[in-house]
């Protein structure tokens, strides 16, 4: 699932969300080549995405999963792998993966409680900060920096993980000129910064693999066609030194991950940065960048992108340790078997917006709350 997600947090009202098809549309409002029947073909690509993960489906998922096998297979055969390519992830066997009707998801593997935290401060496994944020936060991290500057923590191993390969042979002025052009895309920019770690050896290209993407844009004839563009200024970018890694396929496999996992990251003010006297005006600023779609950047997990969406979720995606390491923490309490759940939109809309909000995703909720409010209309 892409894009975002996340949802009402605490008692501040703020709405945290995946990034769903804002920004990074794929069809920015302003590029001229949009039209009716491209539109078409991309929504017809989210649709297939989703049957494509439900075909995926290994078993439904029964209580014996949670007795009997340890999470780390069970996350292997629910994504048809090995365990031993599959990142290991979960809190202390909170949760495990598995798969039902829905597709693939996670599941309580035990009671969980409310404010119970079930994964903490997970890391990326690429993040990039948003073009309003390159003076104001760390490269590989996201934390607030003086100017931009990787923070202490990350000066050395951004250097190892990208940023030397980058400095050396990657010019971003015409890439970074078109995402602002076109209202401040963010995939474009997440995308060249994994293809330097690729490029660099600090990501996998195969990690990738198994986060759900769409099936029917891997020829130039049905990708969007301002991916055949991006893909054309990133291998400019890189101007040969990407050893023919970046073709229109590669970016749009890459990309339509993208739309489907990655987070709109949103770090709220911290104490520390934030004085009294400019709290209002820092809270504004958080505010205003959650109903623009800004953010502080951009990231992709892998286990949170597993979590399915519902209108009444039961887990809390925040950021709170003020870099892009994300924590997942329940909203309400969970029993043994019940699905973990994230909402990829505003939950409190009602649910002919919540539906509308969903479209890009392809599918029609059925959470308990949308049959409710169905049944209430009829
Ligand atoms: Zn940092
Ligand atoms: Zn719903």
């Amino acid at each position: 699932m892409y894009v975002v997600v996340v949802g009402v947090v605490g008692a501040s009202g703020a709405v945290r969300r995946r990034y769903a098809s804002q920004s990074d549309a794929p069809y920015p409002q302003s590029l001229e080549k949009r039209t009716a029947s491209s539109r078409a073909a991309h929504w017809e690509t989210r649709v297939e995405r989703m049957r494509r993960c439900g075909e995926r489906t290994v078993r439904r998922v029964s209580s014996s999963i949670w007795a009997s096998t340890s999470a780390t297979m069970t996350r292997a055969r629910a994504h048809g792998g090995d365990a031993k390519s599959i990142p290991l992830y979960g809190e202390r066997d909170a949760f495990l993966v598995g798969a039902s009707e829905k597709g693939r998801g996670a599941y309580a593997a035990r009671d969980i409680k409310k404010g119970e935290v079930i994964l903490q401060n997970q890391k990326p496994l690429a993040c990039h900060r948003t073009l309003a944020n390159a003076t104001t936060r760390c490269g590989r991290c996201l934390k607030e920096t003086r100017d931009g500057a990787f923070c202490d923590s990350c000066a050395s191993n951004a250097k190892r993980e990208f940023a030397d390969f980058e400095r050396k042979y990657v010019d971003m002025t015409a890439l970074n000129q078109y995402c602002a052009y076109n209202g401040g895309l963010k995939f474009p920019l997440l995308c060249a910064r994994i293809a330097a770690m690729i490029l660099s050896g600090s990501l996998k290209e195969q990690t990738l693999e198994w986060l759900c993407h769409a099936s029917n844009v891997n020829n130039q004839e049905t990708m969007p066609p301002q991916w055949i563009e991006e893909s054309r200024l990133l291998s400019a970018a890189f101007n040969g030194a990407d050893g023919g890694l970046i073709t229109p396929e590669w970016y749009a496999g890459v990309t339509s991950r993208l739309h489907l996992n990655a987070f709109r990251v949103e770090i709220p003010p911290t104490s520390s940065s934030t004085t009294s006297s400019d709290w209002k005006s820092a809270m504004a600023a958080s505010l205003d960048a959650i109903t623009t779609g800004r953010g502080s950047g951009s990231a992709i997990y892998v286990l949170p992108s597993l979590l399915n969406h519902s209108c009444a979720p039961n887990i809390d995606v925040k950021w709170e340790s003020g870099d892009a390491a994300v924590t997942l923490r329940a909203s309400d309490d969970v029993a043994p078997g019940e699905e973990l759940t994230i909402t990829y939109i505003d939950a409190n809309a009602s649910i002919d917006a919540r539906q509308r909000a969903l479209e890009p995703y392809g599918f029609t909720c059925a959470c308990a709350r949308c049959v409710e409010d169905r049944q209430r209309s009829t």
